[in-house]
């Protein structure tokens, strides 16, 4: 070993100690006859200095030294002199004498500092990926990664649950994405497609009597790059025989209230049994299935009072079949037309034709885009409903129910963060349940299954299916964080016969599904203990948990949004020696 300490452990209880240390020049400074070099490993930064008087040759080294140069140290821990020691540092109140230094490597000057926090440009950071890794912050990230998902290992294998590697090679498991596929050499024409999750595979596992089974599990998207995802992420997939939706949802929350309790000690969490919220519900009161439940600002109704009001906007609203929401920005009267345009901008890409405004003030007129067309006393009604004060300002979308839910929704999240209203140290979970099983696709003219394939109907609206199958709901679960979807499961369908029904439903006729999913059908047929489970996108729990803005910062490896690897150069060009064994043809 070339070391005896990470730089980041010395403290003044290894004063009087001599120890070895390796790592990276983190900085340099030359003061008063002495050279101080800060190293740097992976546990922090320790200040060494180098005394000509004590070692003639290591400090000719010391002056030569740059920025991320790799180098050895040895030398004895001291006790910082009077007055200098830096109680921002860990290992602050110490230093280490050099006496000897060799150099292990040295470095170009990297393409941005490495030693501080600044703004570096996100594709130079992904193309010198292995430099930006290098950072305090993503070292912090890794690191909070590798302890999450151990914590969750260890936690799962004591609950009695496997963890059991599936293919990566497969047949397509869809999760309504499109696959990728891996042309085969052997069998020309033919693929792999790999798996968008282990779905169908942990359910064969629940067929081959398995029970309780995990995977920290990669899965492959071949998605448009919108927003914040990466063709291929890491899931938590849980799978469980003989439980019921209730008990694979108590699962999963005490497995990551005792991580947070564990890891994360301190930051405030909801308490079990974490709110459990209808689809309905969420959407009328936060007027999305991803309510952040942090704080509150909820979605009035008032489309019964803009009915017949005086107010065209809202009574055109109400006449074509809309509705009529709005929202209290508590303490928010005081915001200038231009603020209130500026968020009228915001919601215009969700549909929304304006934003009508009240805003109640202290003492005289509110200000408003509709008060004058309404009767004193529907306003004072609307008012009322909102539950506002004078110094509130109160925002209204009007028009067809879903350009409403989400204009408001949009605007909801926003404001949440702009006033602030939420510790940004809090972790607010809940379930989100009672989904519709299948949402109608205009554009498919078809019945698509608004979790999968597999998911069950609801007992009690089976008969639906036949009548009215947009009513009927699934045994679903979503589960939300701060306003972010961090899980979605499931009870499965265990019986050939309705799985077979379902196919029929989303329009797959049975030659294709059998041909597709053959496997599962049959395996149906052998004795399938009931069985639900759930999968977690880790990626998005680590950003939550490190408090970072995308995915990206807690992947150490990723593609950048339009799905590159700008640091390997991937996706790259097929060789013809290639395409020739693959059996391909390049279409130009
Ligand atoms: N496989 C599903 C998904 O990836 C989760 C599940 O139903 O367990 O969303």
């Amino acid at each position: 070993m070339y070391k005896t300490h990470g730089c980041g452990d010395l403290r003044a209880e290894h004063v009087g100690q001599r120890v070895e240390l390796a790592g990276w020049v983190n900085r340099r400074r030359d003061h008063g006859g002495l050279t101080f070099v800060d190293l740097r490993d992976r546990s922090g930064v320790v200040q060494t200095v180098s005394n000509p008087e004590l070692s003639q040759e290591a400090h000719a080294i010391a002056e030569q030294v740059r920025s991320e140069w790799v180098l050895h140290i040895v030398g004895e821990v001291r006790v910082r002199p009077e007055g200098m020691a830096n109680p921002n540092l860990p290992t602050g109140e110490v230093e280490v004498e050099i006496q000897e230094l060799e150099v292990l490597n040295q470095a170009k000057t990297p393409p941005f500092k490495i030693n501080e926090e600044s703004e570096v440009d996100e594709m130079v950071r992904l193309k010198y990926r292995y430099l930006d890794l290098r950072r305090e912050r993503m070292q912090r990230n890794l690191e909070l990664r590798y302890n999450v998902i151990k914590f969750i290992r260890d936690e799962l294998g004591q609950r009695g649950f496997w963890e059991i590697e599936t293919p990566i090679l497969f047949k397509a498991t869809p999760e309504g994405a499109r696959d990728y596929l891996v042309p085969s050499r052997l069998y020309p024409g033919e693929a792999y497609a790999l798996p968008q999750s282990p779905q169908q595979l942990k359910q064969l596992l629940m067929v081959a009597g398995v029970e309780r089974y995990f995977q920290i599990a990669r899965c492959f998207r071949d998605e448009d790059q919108r927003g914040d995802r990466q063709p291929e992420f890491t899931q938590l997939d849980i799978e469980m025989s003989f439980v019921e939706r209730e008990d694979v949802m108590e699962l999963l929350e005490g497995v990551y209230s005792s991580l947070i309790e564990k890891l994360f000690p301190g930051r405030p969490v909801s308490v079990v049994p974490w709110p459990r919220l209808t689809y309905q519900e969420s959407m009328d009161r936060f007027g999305s299935d991803r309510p952040d439940l942090r704080f509150g600002m909820e979605l009035v109704n008032i489309t019964d009072l803009a009915e017949g009001s005086g107010f065209k906007i809202f009574e055109g609203a109400v006449e074509a079949g809309g509705e009529v929401r709005g929202i209290n920005c508590v303490g928010c009267g005081h915001f200038s037309r231009r603020e209130i345009d500026e968020l009228t901008e915001m919601i215009k890409p969700f549909g929304a034709k304006g934003l009508a405004y009240l805003a109640l003030q202290e003492s005289g007129e509110p200000r408003s885009s509709f008060a004058k067309f309404l009767p004193s006393d529907r306003l004072d009604a609307v008012i009322k409903r909102l539950d506002a004060n004078p110094g509130d300002l109160l925002l209204f979308v009007a028009g067809e129910r879903d350009i409403v839910l989400e204009s408001l929704s949009r605007l909801r999240a926003h404001l949440g963060e702009r006033l602030e209203l939420y510790d940004p140290d809090a972790l607010s979970f809940c379930w989100v349940i009672d989904f519709p099983l299948v949402q109608w696709d205009a554009e498919g003219q078809r019945w698509d299954p608004s979790h999968h394939l597999f998911t069950a109907p609801m007992p009690e609206d089976l008969s639906l299916l036949d009548s009215d199958p947009g009513k009927a709901r699934g045994l679903q679960y979503d589960l939300v964080l701060n306003g972010e979807e961090t899980a979605g499961g499931s009870i499965r369908i265990h019986d050939r016969g309705l799985q077979e029904k379902i196919f029929e439903l989303i329009g797959l006729d049975l030659d294709t599904a059998r041909e597709r999913f053959g496997h599962m059908l049959t395996a149906f047929e052998y004795g399938t203990p009931p069985h639900g489970g759930v999968a977690s996108g880790l990626d998005r729990l680590c950003m939550i948990l490190a408090k970072e803005p995308n995915i990206r910062e807690v992947i150490a490896f990723p593609k950048n949004q339009a799905a590159r690897d700008v640091m390997a150069g991937a996706p790259s060009e097929i060789e013809p020696k290639q395409l020739e064994e693959l059996h391909l043809r390049i279409v130009e």
